[in-house]
């Protein structure tokens, strides 16, 4: 099921040139929890769900180890189609899908918000701060209307290349996981 409006013939940016199809949030509308990502990749591509390459089996074996099977969460991306070449989206293709992510965003209402990776958190928190820095406390933030508590995630790709910062990542989705228990 689909929680928000999206629009699965979007041509709003030059992304919809290249992609097999829109790649909308999957998991849950009433989780308190969402875990944005940056874009979907080649594999989320063709299955029309973010998060199921080896990227997304590592972030999906972090929540199962914290007790948390992936279905109970709600998973999105920034954008909702694959960037040729798994670039970076660019700054006007977010800002062109961004409506969705607000309606994914408005329908589920979080309480909690994980950003997976500097991209998503720089766009959301509109600065420029590194990783070290992002990763070190959690934030209030104003997302779609509604305040919540805002984590910073390594982005799951990234601990593929970087196994050593595996434990900081799974300390931060744990974080993230404990702060919608305790309010
Ligand atoms: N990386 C992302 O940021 N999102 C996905 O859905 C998959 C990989």
């Amino acid at each position: 099921m689909t929680c928000g409006k999206i629009d699965f013939a979007c041509k709003r940016c030059r992304l919809s040139k290249g992609r097999t199809q829109v790649v909308p949030g999957v998991g849950s509308c009433k989780s308190a929890i969402v875990f944005i990502g940056e874009a979907p990749g080649k594999d989320e591509d063709l299955k029309g769900e973010p998060f199921v390459g080896r990227a997304g089996r590592l972030l999906t074996d972090v929540l199962k180890d914290a007790g948390v099977d992936r279905s109970e969460v709600f998973i999105c991306n920034l954008v909702k189609c694959r960037p040729p070449g798994n670039r970076r989206p660019r700054k006007d293709e977010i800002t062109a899908c961004s409506s969705y992510l607000e309606s994914e965003l408005g329908t589920v209402k979080p309480t909690v918000v994980c950003a997976l990776g500097q991209t998503v958190a720089n766009h959301l928190l509109g600065n420029k701060m590194k990783m070290e820095e992002l990763v070190k406390r959690e934030r209030r933030v104003n997302l779609a209307g509604k305040e919540v508590r805002f984590f910073v995630a390594y982005h799951p790709a990234a601990i593929l290349y970087q196994r050593k910062n595996l434990g900081i990542f799974t300390k931060s989705i744990r974080a993230s996981l404990k702060a919608v228990k305790s309010k």
